[in-house]
């Protein structure tokens, strides 16, 4: 039976799985032959799914029924409206795990029932519970939860089997970012802190240049449509890709009837968008400090995530760890290839079978004592699996129980942390100070919280397991959400390229000039009588590929304006 490792990411996910036969990691591509599957739901007119590629294109055309970056609401009971159905943020990403699940088939050509998921490294037990939910919805096992940086830290050892290294992890992706700092030896990973932010990334470039476009073109923000803000917002995206090649890009769109003119220069972005450099540093200090580590004693600096390809991202990091920064031509692939690599180490496959993994409690886990204050019993930061137990005696006559509210936080007031649950254990009525009661807490590696309490006075135990809770729903209740959302229909293979292509043609259409608007609307029909009336499949896959190849030429031949050269000539002759 095939297990796969799954990066659930805020922007794209990816599934890797160990190949047993070359002793080695790898990737697992989407049905556009891409490792890279945006994290996006769109919910059709027809009750049918769309995940990936399909879906952000059709958040251009239709934002109402589309969403992205749900993982932010990971955990919480935000409710995404699509029509007359809503759905929670853990049923949106089992989506995107069926999806990837239905890609790990057709290319195992095999059922696959279990799963590694990543998440990042700061999510709280709430929200490792309801990624581990996400996959039973999907019909996918989760044996395990990982912390993002974690993997990444594993898929760079794995590759240089270095002696001794201290690294720091820089994870940048799309909405956020993870500092980790990981001491490799022997064949242990050991991650000695973790800081973020996760409410920075990638997308605050993007909406730094949708602004200095609004800008640019007198135009107010809030008076635009989602559409035409999606419209926006994804030139803008593309810009910034393409600045990460070049160092200033330009293009006119036809935007309702009238013409934008986008031009962006990366010494623009870089003035534009500098707030997001100066909030990198907070997480980076912090890391650093709690490691207890100087910048001296790391290594070697590693950037993964999306936006770690971007020359500013690189430059900037090059300025605060001078020589030490080491940079992937993939650097978004990287968690994932580490999650695969840690379903090699759980199935004890040859080749990885001595490495091991630690992994940290990713917040402080304590209860509240008579006065209020907080009682920590696991630090945050603490190694895990972690085990620690301490004893507690009444403060009041004849009390009969003791109440221990279980919070999760960092405050030293035990009541301003997220409480978790609340346990209460029956003791013998005696004096204060007279009955003694143990708390456990053990902590492990897969994010199970485990309670033990016992009093020694009359033997009486309590236990609680955190990760039972399945967000408060019931095994039943989970198998009856899981068949629900199994009816609806994920579109297959086909229907979601040529959705792809139409979504696609329709957000050109918008952007197009009146010339290429008149053949882009032309090919449409004919493909869209293909797509509907044509009978014989191979003819209806040969009209996506033609529709696919003269899209990529119309969209090739768009303008963008590389003034490199000039500039570079003009040096020349002063
Ligand atoms: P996440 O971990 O949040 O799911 P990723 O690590 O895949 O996301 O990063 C996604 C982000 O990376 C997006 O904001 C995307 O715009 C950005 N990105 C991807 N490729 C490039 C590139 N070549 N240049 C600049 N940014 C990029
Ligand atoms: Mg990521």
């Amino acid at each position: 039976m095939h297990c796969i490792g799954i990066d659930l990411g805020t922007t794209n996910s990816l599934v890797s799985y160990w190949d047993d036969v070359e002793g080695k990691v790898k990737l697992i591509p989407n049905e556009f032959g891409e490792t890279l599957t945006p994290s996006v739901v769109g919910f059709t007119k027809d009750h049918e799914i769309l995940v990936g590629k399909a879906a952000k294109e059709m958040l251009v055309s239709d934002p109402e029924r589309t969403f992205r970056e749900f993982k932010r609401d990971m955990g919480t009971e935000t409710k995404y409206r699509a029509g007359m159905k809503s759905y929670l943020p853990e049923e949106l990403s089992s989506f995107v795990l069926r999806q990837l699940k239905e890609d790990a088939e057709k290319y195992f050509k095999e059922p696959v029932e279990e799963a590694v998921i990543s998440v990042p490294a700061y999510f709280t037990d709430k929200q490792r519970c309801a990624t581990r939910l996400a996959g039973q919805l999907a019909g996918l096992k989760v044996k395990r939860i990982i912390n993002e940086p974690s993997a990444a830290a594993l898929a760079y050892h794995v590759d240089k089997m270095a002696d001794h290294a201290i690294y720091l992890i820089s994870d940048f992706g799309g909405g956020t970012l993870d500092i980790s700092i990981v001491e490799v030896f022997d064949n242990i990973v050991e991650i000695r802190a973790v800081a973020g932010d996760n409410k920075l990334g990638g997308k605050d470039f993007n909406d730094a240049i949708t602004e200095l476009f609004c800008e640019q073109n007198g135009l107010n923000k809030k008076k635009l449509s989602a559409e035409q803000l999606e419209l926006l917002y994804k030139e803008a995206e593309d810009f910034k890709i393409l600045l990460s090649e070049q160092d200033e890009v330009e293009k006119t769109i036809d935007f309702e009837k009238k013409q934008l003119r986008l031009h962006l220069t990366t010494a623009q972005l870089k003035k534009q968008a500098s707030f997001v450099f100066r909030r990198m540093l907070e997480p980076i200090q912090k890391a650093v400090t709690m490691s207890e580590f100087s910048i001296a004693d790391i290594d070697q600096v590693i950037l993964v995530g999306g936006s770690s390809k971007m020359p500013l991202v690189q430059e900037f990091m090059e300025s605060v760890f001078k020589g030490k920064v080491k940079i992937d031509k993939n650097p978004d692939e990287i968690v994932a290839l580490g999650v695969g690599t840690a379903v090699g180490i759980k199935e004890r496959k040859i080749g990885i079978k001595d490495m091991l993994l630690s992994d940290i409690c990713p917040f402080s886990l304590g209860t509240a004592v008579s006065d209020g204050s907080f009682s920590v019993h696991i630090e945050k930061n603490a190694i895990l699996p972690y085990s620690k137990t301490r004893y507690y005696t009444t403060v009041r006559d004849d009390q009969t129980s003791i109440s221990f509210p279980i919070y999760q936080g960092e405050n030293l007031i035990a009541e301003a942390n997220e409480l978790l649950t609340k346990i209460d254990i029956e003791i013998p009525a005696k004096p204060a100070g007279k009955v003694q009661v143990m708390v456990t807490f053990s902590y492990d590696i897969n994010g199970i919280f485990d309670i033990d309490i016992q009093c020694m006075d009359n033997d009486v135990k309590v236990h609680k397991s955190m990760m039972a809770g399945n967000m408060g729903m019931s095994e039943e209740e989970v198998t009856e959400r899981k068949e629900e959302l199994n009816r609806l229909k994920l579109k297959n293979d086909m229907q979601m390229k040529s959705n792809y292509l139409l979504y696609r043609a329709n957000r050109m259409y918008q952007e197009a000039g009146e010339k290429v608007k008149g053949i882009i609307a032309e090919e449409t029909k004919k493909y869209r009588y293909f797509q509907e009336k044509e009978v014989d499949p191979k003819l209806r896959r040969e009209s996506i590929v033609k529709f696919t190849m003269l899209l990529d030429m119309l969209e090739n031949d768009k303008e963008t304006i590389n003034a490199d050269s000039f500039f570079d000539d003009n040096k020349d002759l002063q």
